[in-house]
């Protein structure tokens, strides 16, 4: 069993396409190698994939040893790995244009056949919505998620959507570890004030009504998305973000 020692899997969802997954994937995996963790990251979009470009990845490729496909390594010290589709490709500007019998074989194949080792957290980045990668991924996973972290954008039609993977959770008796507010405000790289332009605390007002923790509110932020071109963890190039704190604060809640 290529998973046997991976100690935590944890599951990114959204109901929206755009609202963070693949950002908050990528910087609490960061943290998490911070923190000292061995992690990984595989991501399911397999019609979408970006973990590569935001892990700064692009080029890589992946290679096969005895015990099955070997993820692509981000860090030096081995600390944090990868495993894409994109990795797979042609090219980079490739389309995958499968149906679900294949999507739902290749996930499968993530799942059985990479080599992932020793591992504190294997971080799933999942496509938006509840299809057929996030069934594959419960199927395969039987029992073995840890816990899923909802992603949303604070305005209510974004609420709505991740009603639906709550939902989801249950129905596949999914842990969920709690509710991440992403694009909470906007904070000027001059000042550092951070303006509601998608107002604000949808996220939290899911949360105190299903009774989930609320993890964090995470505002849209210059510096982060800069991060995510090259694949940067924020408190390594950011420092003094303001987004730092609430950051911290879901890479923590996440350990
Ligand atoms: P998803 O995985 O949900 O489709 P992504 O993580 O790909 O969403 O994010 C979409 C875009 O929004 C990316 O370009 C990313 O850099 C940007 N983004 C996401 N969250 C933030 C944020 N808090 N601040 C700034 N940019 C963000």
């Amino acid at each position: 069993d290529n998973l046997s020692s991976v100690k935590n899997v944890i599951l990114v969802l959204s109901g929206k396409g755009g609202v963070g997954k693949s950002t908050l994937s990528v910087q609490i995996a960061l943290g998490l190698v911070h923190a000292g963790k061995t992690v990984g990251i595989l991501d399911t979009d397999v019609c979408g994939p970006s973990i590569p470009k935001m892990l700064n990845l692009e080029n890589a490729s992946i290679y096969q040893c005895d015990q099955g496909w070997v993820p692509v390594f981000a860090t030096d010290d081995k600390k944090l790995c990868a495993m894409s589709i994109a990795f797979m490709l042609g090219s980079k500007d490739e389309p995958v244009i499968w149906r679900g019998p294949k999507k739902t074989a290749m996930i499968k194949q993530f799942l059985t056949d990479v080599h992932w080792g020793e591992m504190d957290y294997l971080i799933i980045d999942t496509p938006p919505g509840t299809s057929d990668e996030h069934l594959s991924v419960v199927q395969n996973l039987k029992g073995r998620v840890t816990g899923a972290i909802l992603v949303t954008t604070p305005q209510a039609v974004a609420v709505s959507d991740v009603r639906r993977e709550l939902t989801f959770c249950w129905k596949t008796s999914i842990p969920v570890l709690g509710v991440v507010e992403n694009m909470s405000g906007y904070v000027c790289p001059h000042c550092s004030e951070c303006s509601l332009i998608f107002s604000q605390g949808g996220g939290e007002e899911l949360a105190k009504q299903e009774n989930l923790r609320f993890l964090a509110r995470i505002p849209l932020d210059p510096n982060l998305a800069n991060c995510c071109e090259t694949g940067r963890n924020l408190i390594d190039v950011f420092p003094d973000s303001a987004t730092l704190k609430p950051m911290m604060e879901l890479q923590v809640q996440t350990d």
